[in-house]
C-alpha cells in the first residue's frame, strides 16, 4: 500500500496498529493494494468506535494482506462485533478492485487470482497512486464506517448477507449496486436512507 495511506491508517487507529515503543515504529505494514484503503479504514473506524463506546475487548491487528484475491485481516483479541466487522471487510474485498477501490471481480493475473475492476483487469501495479478510475482521490472518498455499520445492523450482523447486499443490484436504488454509489456523500446518503426505511419496515 502507498506509504501515505499506510501512515494515515496507523495514525487514525493507534490502538489497533500499535507502535513498537522500543524502536518507535509500528510492527507491520499493509501488504495489499491502495484500493482496499477505504475498506480497512471503515472496518477500523467501526472497531475503534466500539472499543471506545462500549469498552469492549481491545483488538490488535497483527497482519493485513492480500491472499487469493481477498483481504486477510489477522488480529489478536477483540470482541465478537470486531470479528464480524473483519468478516464483512473480508467478504467485501473480492468485489472491490485492489488497485482503485471500484467494484471489481476475480481475474487471473499470471496464474494468481486477483480482484480487479474492468479498467485494471490486466494491471499489476496502479500507475496513479491515490486516484481511482472515477477520478476520485481515495483520500477524499467519504469514510464508509457509518454505512457499513448500518448495513450490518440491517442484516442482524450477518457479515456475508451484508456483503452480498452491498455488491448486488438493489431494485430500490434503481438497480444500482450500493458499493458503486458509496464513493460519494450523496450516494451514501441514498443508501443510508434506504436502510432506514427497510429498518422501519417501509417498502420502498
Ligand atoms: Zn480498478
Amino acid at each position: 500500500m502507498y506509504e501515505e495511506l499506510d501512515s494515515i491508517l496507523c495514525a487514525r487507529y493507534p490502538i489497533i496498529f500499535p507502535v513498537d515503543s522500543s524502536v518507535g515504529r509500528r510492527l507491520f505494514g499493509f501488504e495489499c493494494g491502495d484500493g482496499w484503503f477505504t475498506l480497512i479504514d471503515a472496518a477500523c473506524e467501526l472497531i475503534q468506535h466500539d472499543i471506545k463506546i462500549n469498552g469492549t475487548q481491545q483488538f490488535v491487528a497483527s497482519q493485513v494482506k492480500e491472499k487469493f484475491g481477498g483481504l486477510r485481516f489477522y488480529y489478536r483479541q477483540g470482541s465478537g462485533y470486531a470479528a464480524t466487522v473483519v468478516d464483512l471487510a473480508e467478504f467485501l474485498s473480492p468485489h472491490v478492485c485492489e488497485l482503485c477501490g471500484a467494484l471489481g471481480k476475480a481475474v487471473s493475473l499470471f496464474g494468481w487470482e486477483q480482484t480487479r475492476c474492468p479498467a485494471h483487469e490486466n494491471a499489476t501495479v496502479y500507475e496513479e497512486p491515490l486516484l481511482t478510475t472515477l477520478g476520485h482521490n481515495l483520500l477524499l472518498v467519504p469514510p464508509m464506517g457509518e454505512l457499513l455499520g448500518a448495513a450490518l445492523v440491517l442484516f442482524e450482523f450477518d457479515a456475508q448477507a451484508t456483503a452480498g447486499w452491498l455488491t448486488q443490484p438493489v431494485r430500490a436504488l434503481a438497480h444500482a449496486i450500493p458499493w458503486s454509489l458509496a464513493g460519494s456523500i450523496d450516494g451514501q446518503r441514498q443508501i443510508l436512507t434506504l436502510i432506514g426505511r427497510l429498518e422501519h419496515g417501509i417498502t420502498p
